[in-house]
């Protein structure tokens, strides 16, 4: 494994000024491998290392060769995807199933932006007699990627893929607490055949690498996806260079449940929803609305399965892991403390298994009853296992409680009536809304993205392929 190196320019290399940081295994809460702390002078080189590709053998690439460069790409994950859905497993807690699915999910976007990228195009407009007028897609330039540690691979996946297809050269800050399934993934990428320059990767903390990053005169575009407070400093950062950025910034998603569901199907899905990656998930289904005729039948049902959840060691390969570190699991503790100190009901929790070292940053999924609207456990992304659930009597109750709070990212309803899915879909505040299923299974086509605190700017599918291009239109007269 490639350790405490960047990867610019094509080549490994040390940080400038020979400083690493410790990598944390959240399951035993012990450092088992270092990255490099990088600074605004690793992130200067790589800056620069990207302006040479796109002014050199990338910006060259036809949309063709790009594409077959990203299939490549997607074959190699695919072919590397154990090892590197052990390497997520550790770095992140998450267990082994789930680290599968991510790894799948990483060779699934190159696939699709491979495909993409000669596709996209511009148009003819209609305009005055004596002119013809079209509009290409081009690629911004230099992109800035910043990732979190939730889902290493898969944000890389989405982000990256997409701007390669797109003809940019990409520098990518990974989080701090779990980024070395993306340097194995720049090594893979380098053995498809991406030219040297087209993808760099600077690790470190957000405040030193990512923050040189997001300041940096030689990027065009920023794609941020972490808390809503970084992603407003990303923000100033990037109106100080009048640079776009798209802002992917989590949620507070509600699961909206009408007395006429099939409560058989929603069950699972509920508790999936909110126990997957033990809740730190940025659309992780955080809420459950349920209609007051089937509140406590729906209830007692989740409290059983709640009460049947496992939690430990990545490699136990159970229902749930550890959270990322201390202060995550701290962070949880307080909104629990807060419950607890509000009177609001514990109605069941899972168990962390008796074998699951001590020093790991455990947490059991939780499920809270009759949470009042108003309560922070009701606005507030609590980013771990707890699910609060509230009961409604009408439609337009419903949609209140959906959208009271700031966030606005993705929401399910649950009901056999077809017109008040259609309805409710209208009426909720929400990037992507699910009729009787939540997250469709991943849905690398799906356009994702926010509106309010979740952000804005759209990732994933074929939309995010105009967020990394600028639209030019050219205008000919010729009589
Ligand atoms: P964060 O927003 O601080 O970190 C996300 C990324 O931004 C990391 O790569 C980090 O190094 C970088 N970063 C941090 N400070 C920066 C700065 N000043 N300039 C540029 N980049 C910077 O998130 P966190 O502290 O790791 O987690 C805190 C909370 O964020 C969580 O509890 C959760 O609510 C939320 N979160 C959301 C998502 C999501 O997918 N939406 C992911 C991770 C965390």
């Amino acid at each position: 494994m490639i350790e405490a190196k960047h990867f610019i320019g094509g080549e490994w290399c040390p940080p400038s000024n020979g400083e690493t940081l410790a990598v944390l295994d959240p399951s035993d809460g012990k450092p088992y491998s270092r990255i490099a702390r990088g600074t605004a002078a690793d992130i200067d080189r790589a800056v620069r290392a990207a302006h040479t590709a796109f002014g050199g053998a990338w910006g060259a690439a036809s949309a063709a060769e790009r594409g077959r460069v990203l299939y490549r790409l997607s074959m190699l994950v695919a072919a590397c995807g154990e090892e590197l859905a052990q390497i997520e497993a550790r770095d992140t807690g998450k267990p082994l199933k789930q680290a599968r699915a991510d790894a799948a999910a990483l060779a699934r976007y190159f696939e699709f932006y491979a495909g993409a990228a000669d596709k996209l195009h511009g148009e003819t407009l209609p305009y005055q007699a004596g002119y013809t007028v079209l509009t290409v897609r081009e690629p911004h330039g230099v992109t800035a990627h910043i990732v979190p540690w939730n889902y290493p691979m898969q944000i890389f996946g989405r982000s990256v893929g997409a701007a390669l297809a797109a003809g940019n050269a990409c520098v990518v800050k990974p989080a701090e607490d779990a980024c070395l399934s993306v340097l194995r993934v720049a090594e893979l990428a380098a053995e498809a055949g991406l030219p040297a320059g087209a993808l760099n990767i600077v690790t470190g903390y957000g405040h030193e690498a990512g923050a040189a990053l997001a300041s940096h005169t030689g990027i065009h575009h920023i794609s941020f996806t972490g808390s809503p407070q970084t992603g407003k400093l990303v923000a100033h950062m990037a109106a100080e260079n009048h640079v776009p950025v798209t802002l992917e910034l989590g949620g507070k998603s509600p699961q909206i449940v009408f007395a006429d569901a099939d409560l058989d199907a929603a069950l699972p899905v509920l508790v999936s929803a909110i126990v997957q990656n033990a809740g730190q998930t940025c659309s992780a289904g955080s809420r459950v609305l349920i209609e007051r005729a089937a509140y406590e039948p729906l209830l007692d049902r989740l409290a059983t399965a709640f009460n049947a959840l496992r939690v430990g060691p990545w490699h136990a390969d159970l229902d749930c892991g550890p959270l990322i570190n201390a202060k995550q699991q701290q962070r949880v503790w307080d909104f629990l403390s807060d419950a607890q100190h509000d009177g609001i009901a514990m109605a069941a929790h899972g168990q962390v298994v008796a074998d699951a070292p001590e020093s790991g940053f455990y947490q059991a999924p939780t499920l809270l009853r009759d949470v009042p609207a108003s309560h922070r456990l009701a606005r507030e992304e609590v980013f771990g296992p707890v699910l609060a659930a509230m009961s409604f009597e009408s439609e337009d109750e419903a949609v209140a409680l959906a959208n009271g709070t700031d966030y606005g990212l993705v929401a399910a309803i649950w009901t056999r009536d077809g017109a008040r899915q259609l309805r409710m879909a209208r009426r909720v505040r929400s990037g992507q809304v699910f009729i009787n299923n939540y997250g469709a299974g991943g849905g690398v086509e799906l356009p994702f993205g926010g509106v309010g605190h979740s952000g804005h700017g759209r990732e994933k599918g074929f939309e995010a392929l105009y967020g990394f291009t600028v639209l030019k239109t050219i205008a000919i007269r010729h009589g």
